[in-house]
């Protein structure tokens, strides 16, 4: 999010892929600022999880799901309000039911309008497909939980509770044992910490960690991260030991009074030859900065 993005952020439908029956993906293909979508049918309704980023790749979303659900009822939600994931959602009014936890709603009301700013400012292509963004209001918002019946199939939405932003949820689909967890974890990428005091200090390290241990307990069989290619219940553990060694890594440098960028330094070189592989290494140090402040004193 700090560093510019050249590629356009365009959600292409072409190599859409199914996971269970009357479930799919529409893969983020790898390109930053495209996260992976989800159109799950039940018998009656149809949820999509995610607009993609602006109006444009939202539109195309949307004709998807509608074609894809044969006049079957539309709902929407978005697992939490940063913009790939959620700034599309104007599209929908009028032909979907847009659903989302409460505290997302909270973020998305506080925090929406700086981070429209913020991301027009990544470079052209990002600014181009946030013209004529509308920040718009869910139609229905749940506290905790929410169980919404497509027909023959009860999709479970849950917040998190504040990890990697004040508002995140995740979606189940028990049947197929399917989890949509948004930025709560990435395939082969390093932690998103959206860490960038004084504008956005909400993300928490301490609280993902405790999130993550959670989801890896309970398992899934497929799990769709917020980026990166779709895996299984691997993708939870490896985010949850990733956050436990740098919240210890740092903790312990912090004990003995190292300065924040000695910590930051001989941490990043210690993730980066553990996932040499991983992209994102410029979030290492906003995860350390970010622990460094949730040190007990
Ligand atoms: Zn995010």
């Amino acid at each position: 999010m700090a560093e510019h993005v050249l590629q356009d952020p365009v959600v292409q439908v072409t190599e859409v892929r199914e996971l269970a029956r009357d479930l799919v993906v529409i893969p983020d293909r790898r390109v930053q600022l495209v996260p992976n979508i989800g159109i799950i049918g039940g018998r009656e309704a149809v949820l999509v999880v995610e607009t993609g980023l602006g109006p444009g790749n939202a539109a195309k979303v949307l004709e998807f799901a509608a074609d894809y659900a044969q006049g079957r009822r539309l709902f929407l939600t978005t697992t939490h309000f940063h913009p790939e994931h959620s700034f599309g959602a104007q599209v929908f009014a009028g032909e979907a039911t847009f659903l989302v936890n409460r505290a997302q709603a909270e973020d998305l009301k506080v925090k929406g309008a700086g981070y429209l700013e913020m991301f027009k400012g990544l470079g052209e292509p990002v600014a181009r497909r946030l013209r004529g963004v509308e920040l718009v209001e869910p139609d229905v918002v749940y506290d905790e939980a929410y169980d919404l019946d497509l027909g023959g199939r009860v999709v479970q939405l849950r917040a998190t509770g504040r990890a990697h932003s004040k508002g995140d949820q995740v979606i189940r689909v028990p049947d197929a044992d399917v989890l949509f967890t948004g930025d709560l974890v990435e395939a082969a990428q390093f932690a998103i910490f959206p860490w960038f005091p004084p504008y956005d200090a909400d993300v928490s390290g301490t609280r993902w960690l405790a999130v993550m241990q959670r989801l890896a307990a309970e398992g899934a069989g497929v799990v769709v991260p917020g980026h990166g290619d779709v895996g299984g219940p691997q993708l939870l553990t490896d985010v949850r030991d990733y956050l436990r060694l740098l919240r210890d890594e740092t903790w312990i440098r912090r004990d003995s009074a190292v300065g924040e960028q000695t910590i930051i330094d001989e941490i990043s070189a210690l993730m980066i030859e553990r996932h040499p592989e991983w992209a994102g290494r410029e979030w290492i140090e906003k995860g350390v900065s970010c622990l460094c402040t949730e040190h007990p004193a």
